[in-house]
């Protein structure tokens, strides 16, 4: 009996826009061997989505279609081992129809460049220094779990350490923030980090939610642009960009406050990185506290956003040094509110030149409290 195996480089074809991952159970078919330095473990398989020959065992054997069709890419699938040999045991689960649909779907999701194909989940921020992809396992009133699939920032270990030495962070340190959940805040307790089934899983008790201002209270300010005064959600939606176009380090009576965006932009301009890592910032900015020291205790800087519901950006080119974000929030007082942000994006030598300047301020204002005191 011939059979009508496929070619080295459909096999190849295959394995790679199936990013070497099993088309069905997604594990990666391909890895390091502890064997040697540069040896390499494959048990991927380009599988016969109809069989390559007739007889007794084939699965989803087509005698309509010719030799050529049942070597050609369009027949084949990407399966680790397991999964090869499942799918040519039972072809009743999985019929032909079935693993067509499977093999567009997961090659779609391995796009190029293609976050969802780096990993399941959405940004987790741990602290100032963890930024992992993960997601919510269950949230309730006994804590939330969370399970991590992969590190953006920091890595286990500093998980683990983040944990351990949780009594000695200072407090500005001691949060979680949740892009799945749109909101974060300050931990209640020490957290607690385990391995499950090879991820880490983390389960926590967040703070009581801040209560935020109303966007519906009467604040009025100056619009930047026409001078005018303006109330109500344009008063709002002008402190959303003042507050996002103000890079941290760069206000010397507050040098741990403002926010990243300005270095997220220039760090993962062009990236699909970039909408997500916002995304943690403004949740950020809307749920954990200034710690200014002039400032009431539960002020946040975007002080009436409950959740970031969603955060896109179009497109990274500045029109006047400005970058258009599409968001949704959640607004107290008013429920959903989406719009347009343009927010200031300062270059890297206005970043550095802003920020060198407000220390030098800080310091002076220091050494002038100083003085005073001592005199
Ligand atoms: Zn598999």
């Amino acid at each position: 009996m011939s059979r009508d195996d496929f070619t080295a480089a459909t096999k190849r074809s295959l394995a790679l826009r199936a990013s070497h991952h099993c088309s069905l159970c997604k594990i990666s078919t391909v890895g390091p061997s502890d064997e040697k330095p540069n040896a390499v473990t494959m048990i991927g398989k380009a599988a016969h989505i109809c069989a390559a020959s007739s007889g007794p065992g084939a699965r989803r054997y087509d005698p309509a279609m010719t030799r050529a069709q049942r070597s050609d890419i369009s027949n084949g699938i990407w399966l680790c081992a397991n999964c090869a040999d499942l799918v040519d045991k039972d072809e009743i689960r999985f019929t032909a129809d079935i693993l067509r649909r499977a093999k567009i779907e997961h090659e779609q999701s391995r796009r190029a460049g293609n976050i969802s194909a780096q990993g399941d989940g959405d940004i987790i921020a741990i602290g100032s220094s963890i930024i992992s992809v993960g997601s919510v396992l269950r949230t309730g009133p006994a804590g939330t779990r969370i399970q991590l699939s992969h590190f953006v920032e920091g890595n286990g270990r500093d998980l683990f350490s983040f944990a351990e030495g949780f009594d000695r962070l200072i407090e500005e340190d001691r949060y979680i923030l949740l892009s799945e959940l749109g909101y974060g805040n300050r931990l209640a307790g020490t957290p607690l980090v385990e391995r499950v089934n090879g991820f880490l899983e983390v389960e926590f008790v967040l703070r009581e939610h801040l209560t935020r201002s109303s966007a519906t209270s009467n604040v009025c300010t100056i619009c930047a642009r026409t001078g005018r005064l303006i109330s109500g959600m344009d008063a709002f939606v002008q402190n959303f960009e003042r507050t996002l176009g103000m890079a941290r380090g760069t206000w010397f009576a507050n040098l741990k406050g403002g926010s990243d965006l300005s270095d997220l932009y220039w760090r993962y301009k062009n990236s699909p990185w970039f909408a997500r890592l916002a995304m943690k910032e403004m949740i950020r900015l809307s749920c954990l506290p200034s710690f200014r020291r002039d400032a009431k205790e539960n002020a946040t800087p975007l002080a009436c956003v409950n959740r970031v519901n969603r955060v896109e950006v179009p497109a990274f080119d500045l029109v006047d040094q400005h970058l258009s974000i599409e968001v949704e929030f959640d607004i107290e007082g008013l429920g959903t509110w989406a719009g347009n942000l343009y927010v200031f994006i300062s270059t890297p030598k206005q970043l550095e030149e802003s920020r060198a300047t407000a220390k030098l301020h800080a310091d002076r204002i220091v050494e002038i409290e100083m003085a005073s005191k001592a005199r």
